[in-house]
């Protein structure tokens, strides 16, 4: 197999997890499941990489549109002749399906997830037809990449791959009669070029430079970090930074949250909440960046 696509956060997801040690959000759980949902896909990428040795093209991670109609696949295998699209879920717990209603025991109905799956399946079908003129089967599945999870009442029938099935579906995949040319590179290109990164109508965050806490917040586990000397330190896990490579670390943070903000000394002490030295802070800004004009209005730019 080869990876066409690489795999990386939403943007959404990287703004929470900026926004999270700074201030309460507004809907954690919703940000839990972004991050399960993520890592599900990255076990999903893990499983896919150390199996597959079919002759095949893996595209991850695809934003595409059709007919004003936005949809999301998670991995898209091409082989000679066959399209598979697979839709990850890190659903953990007991779920019970009923007809059309899937329910979690613990929490109640949840959104259907094949409904998503073939709502995809049939607009990457018709883009393929209609934009790329190319018609080949399509044949989509869960993935269902969490051991602890249980679906009580499925039926057979039911495109769905559980994590005990996981090495046999990997021995299927591998059989496949394939053998790619041109053609398949050709399509994996045209999917990545239709890729959008921003999905449409995804409501942002709400939140304010006042109301972030700031200070350096730890890489490795989310805490603030405290000034020591040369370096950065975090208390609850140990890690420990370089001090410049702290700062421009939190600027590029800053240019994230607030794209349309001038970086200047003054608002770069503030946010990484520097009591020690303020030329350390100016002499790492110097090094990463250009200072554009003098004195106190002068801002620094890539
Ligand atoms: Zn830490």
């Amino acid at each position: 197999m080869r990876k066409i696509k690489e795999r990386e956060p939403s943007k959404e997801l990287k703004i929470l997890r900026l926004l999270n040690p700074r201030m309460q959000l507004s809907d954690p759980q919703y940000y839990a499941n972004l991050e399960k949902g993520y890592a599900g896909e990255l076990q999903m990428d893990a499983w896919l990489e150390s199996g597959l040795s079919n002759d095949c093209l893996v595209v991850n991670d695809l934003l595409l549109e059709h007919k004003r109609k936005v949809f999301q696949i998670d991995s898209l295998l091409i082989f000679q002749e066959k399209i598979h699209v697979f839709d990850s879920k890190n659903f953990e717990g007991d779920f019970y399906v009923d007809a059309n209603t899937w329910s979690s025991l613990a929490g109640g109905e949840i959104n259907n997830p094949l409904y998503q799956m073939e709502r995809a399946k049939s607009l990457l079908r018709q883009l393929l037809q209609r934009r790329l003129g190319i018609n080949l089967p399509i044949e989509s599945f869960l993935i269902f990449i969490n051991p602890e999870f249980t679906l009580y009442n499925a039926q057979l029938k039911l495109p769905a791959v559980f994590h005990s099935q996981l090495n046999p579906f990997m021995n299927k995949l591998n059989n496949i009669d394939s053998k790619l040319n041109r053609g398949d590179e050709k399509l994996a290109e045209q999917l990545v070029a239709l890729h959008s990164d921003e999905p449409p109508n995804i409501e942002r965050p709400a939140y304010n430079y006042e109301q972030l806490k700031k200070g350096v917040v730890c890489p490795e586990c989310g805490s603030f970090m405290v000034e020591k000397g040369r370096i950065w330190l975090c208390s609850e896990c140990g890690c420990g930074e370089n001090a410049q490579a702290a700062i421009i670390r939190s600027v590029e943070e800053f240019k994230r949250l607030f794209p349309d903000r001038k970086i200047t000394s003054n608002i770069i002490l503030e946010w990484c909440a520097v009591e020690g030295d303020h030329k350390k802070v100016i002499r790492a800004l110097a090094n990463r960046f250009k200072r554009v004009g003098h004195g106190v209005s002068s801002y620094y730019v890539e």
